[in-house]
């Protein structure tokens, strides 16, 4: 039949079409799905290996100038208690990531003016003075001169989602944004040298598995470095808060699309997974995902944070659990005495 005709090519190392993965999302029953998520693993094992990179997210402001209608953080969502971490609190925080191992930060926040470019400018020079780690930006729109002048301060990597690249979704879920602009962004962070980071939800009001096929042609036209795929996930306060979550099969046979089509990437097993189901980040990791992000912003905030309800708390214990649980190891560098049991 015709999944077995698409596994064939990936076996054959032939390219898949638009078509074929679609058969891939299309595709239902046990038998079925797991020769998907093993085809994918297979892939993951080979060109990245067994190591699960752990990184750690501070959320270091929930003030946003946007009005996503997916998101928790809207700027008309009145029920959330906005608060932003001073520049020596974001820091102390980096410095706690440090000493736990982490190599890598990711620095995110809602769309946020009062982080002016040198606000972030002297954010990213003193983490890397203090702590030398790796530094993902998740900040949202910015300048191309923005952009440049962060990457020259010292940021690796820079995650900025398309969401959907249905122009028609995107433009009912966005009312701020514009589509081209954004996939402008995506090319000038390519320009200056990040590694890119993009993504989508899956499960938006309207999305069809050809769309979803869509998005991941898009990553590999783009050269995307690392895909985050989740699932929507209803916020209380927002348009779509009695909207149905996404689908967290159809997740996982993304994130297994994404590995077969675009090979060597990053793929999280995402935050937004596990607040649907706590077995699913352990799923993704066995259908192709090979990094876990974990949520260290203090915990005073954590909570307001709240892009979506009920989200999970991915620390160092749960991600080491994901990791034992799917077979796979732990980064050498990461300090195990942060975990509090590491039974
Ligand atoms: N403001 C920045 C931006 O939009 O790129 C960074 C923060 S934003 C909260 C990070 C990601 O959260 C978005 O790219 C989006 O994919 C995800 N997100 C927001 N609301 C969501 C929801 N209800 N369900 C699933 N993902 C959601
Ligand atoms: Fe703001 Fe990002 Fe949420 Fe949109 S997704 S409302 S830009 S925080």
């Amino acid at each position: 039949d015709d999944l077995i005709n698409v596994l064939k090519k990936v076996e054959n190392g032939i390219e898949l079409t638009e078509d074929d993965i679609v058969v891939i999302l299309s595709s239902s029953g046990d038998k079925n799905l797991n020769s998907i998520f093993k085809a994918a693993d297979e892939m993951r094992k080979a060109v990245v290996g067994d190591i699960v990179d752990i990184r750690a997210a501070i959320e270091f402001s929930n003030i946003c100038r946007k009005n996503c209608f997916y998101c928790g953080l809207r700027r008309d969502n009145l029920s959330v208690e906005r608060y932003r971490m001073d520049i020596d609190e974001i820091i102390q925080t980096a410095k706690e990531l440090k000493k736990m191992g982490i190599r890598t930060v990711i620095l995110q926040s809602g769309e946020d003016p009062w982080y002016t470019e040198n606000k972030i400018i002297e954010i990213i020079k003193k983490i890397k003075k203090e702590t030398n780690m790796r530094i993902t930006l998740s900040i949202g729109e910015r300048s191309y001169e923005e952009y440049k002048h962060f990457r020259e301060a010292g940021a690796n990597n820079f995650l900025l989602k398309i969401e959907t690249t249905n122009r028609e979704i995107f433009k009912n879920i966005h009312p701020d944004d514009d589509f081209d602009y954004r996939v402008k962004c995506s090319e000038w962070l390519r320009e200056n040298g990040y590694v890119n980071g993009n993504g989508n939800i899956i499960g938006l009001p309207g999305q069809t598995a050809r769309d979803i096929a869509k998005d991941i042609l898009f990553f590999k036209d783009m050269g995307i470095h690392m895909v985050g795929i989740g699932p929507f996930v209803p916020a209380t306060g927002t348009p779509l808060e009695t909207y149905p979550h996404g689908d967290v099969e159809m997740t996982l046979k993304t994130v297994a699309a994404t590995r077969l089509v675009l090979k060597n990437v990053f793929i999280p097993a995402t935050t937004a997974l596990a607040t649907i189901d706590k077995d699913a980040q352990v799923k993704a990791l066995m259908a192709g995902a090979n990094t876990i992000m974990l949520i260290s912003t203090p915990s005073k905030y954590r909570s307001r944070y709240k892009i979506y309800s009920n989200k999970n708390m991915v620390d160092l214990q749960t991600a080491y659990r994901a990791v034992i649980k799917a077979g796979r190891k732990m980064p050498p560098y990461i300090n195990l005495e942060y975990i509090k049991d590491s039974e």
